[in-house]
């Protein structure tokens, strides 16, 4: 038996619901709709600075609005409750205790100042600067004895040698070389996870069968399918939906206008007019309009 298509749309509630977001939450609605699967919305909230209850709010009027309805998600729950990250802290606890023990993952003690020192000295001599694995040479009595002195710390992903590949449902084969990887953080310095690891963690205990999202988005696919493979997850199938750009070919932003759904719809468009619009936008399908 098929299993049943599981997808999300996981935005940060740092502001507005934009278009470019707007499109991605239609094409993941749209294909769970197509393939009796289910529709998720995570709020991806672990910026604490910039996350805000007003965006949530904002975000949840939009999809409403657009009548993009979520079967799991805020206010309606669901097996894998809490929806939203900031509530889901002791699961990613857990998971960075399996990676540190496995020693797939370690701590980092370096401070910002070291970082960027290094990082000068690196490129005054033309080299390209990864994280140098510093602190991936401190024996564990020496972790356990800076811990015990409060010591400030991150951790990082142990990234292995060798190649990551996965299949794009649009691109094909995808290859990234492993060098190019960082030895990337996980965990910050307060315990708050990383967009790339909350985002492995969850997308793997909620049961993503498809992660449909924008291709800003492929240079972090390598990360997490690493990820999913040290914590013996298995890796979901991806398809990544080109950006909607401005005229002048950049991403569409604040900067040109205020693309927000709600902008539209205090403008008086139709609900309707703006889902034809975003599923008709980059792909040809001759000339129907509605
Ligand atoms: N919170 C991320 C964003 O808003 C989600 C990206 C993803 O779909 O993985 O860009």
């Amino acid at each position: 038996m098929e299993k049943t298509v599981r997808v999300r749309f996981a935005p940060s509630p740092t502001g507005f619901l934009h278009l470019g977001g707007a499109r991605t939450s239609l094409f993941n609605w749209a294909y769970a709709r197509k393939m009796g699967g289910v529709f998720i919305l995570r709020i991806e909230d672990t910026d604490v600075a910039r996350s805000t209850d007003e965006s949530v709010e904002v975000i949840l009027d939009s999809l409403r609005w657009l009548g993009l309805n979520w079967d799991e998600g805020p206010e309606v729950d669901g097996p894998y409750k809490p929806y939203y990250q900031s509530l889901r802290l002791p699961l990613y606890q857990e998971q960075i205790k399996k990676l540190l023990q496995t020693g797939k993952a370690y701590r980092c003690f370096c401070t910002a100042e070291e970082l960027a020192e290094r990082r000068e000295k690196a490129m005054a001599e033309g080299k390209n600067w990864r994280y140098d694995r510093k602190c991936f040479q401190l024996s564990p009595a020496e972790v356990e004895d800076r811990l015990n002195h409060g010591a400030s710390s991150v951790v990082r992903f142990f990234i292995p040698e060798g190649e990551t590949s996965f299949i794009d449902m649009l691109r094909g084969d995808v290859t990234f070389n492993n060098i190019e990887l960082d030895d990337f953080v996980l965990l910050k310095s307060d315990g708050m996870p990383t967009y790339n690891f909350a985002c492995v963690v969850d997308d793997a205990q909620m049961k993503i069968t498809h992660v449909i999202r924008g291709d800003d988005h492929i240079s972090n696919t390598p990360r997490q399918v690493l990820l999913y493979k040290a914590l013996g997850f298995p890796v979901p199938q991806y398809a990544h939906i080109p950006m909607i750009l401005g005229k002048d070919k950049t991403r569409l932003s604040k900067r040109h206008g205020s693309p927000s759904v709600t902008y539209y719809r205090d403008k008086g468009y139709l609900p309707d007019a703006m889902v034809n619009y975003l599923a008709r936008l980059s792909w040809a399908s001759g000339e129907e309009e509605k």
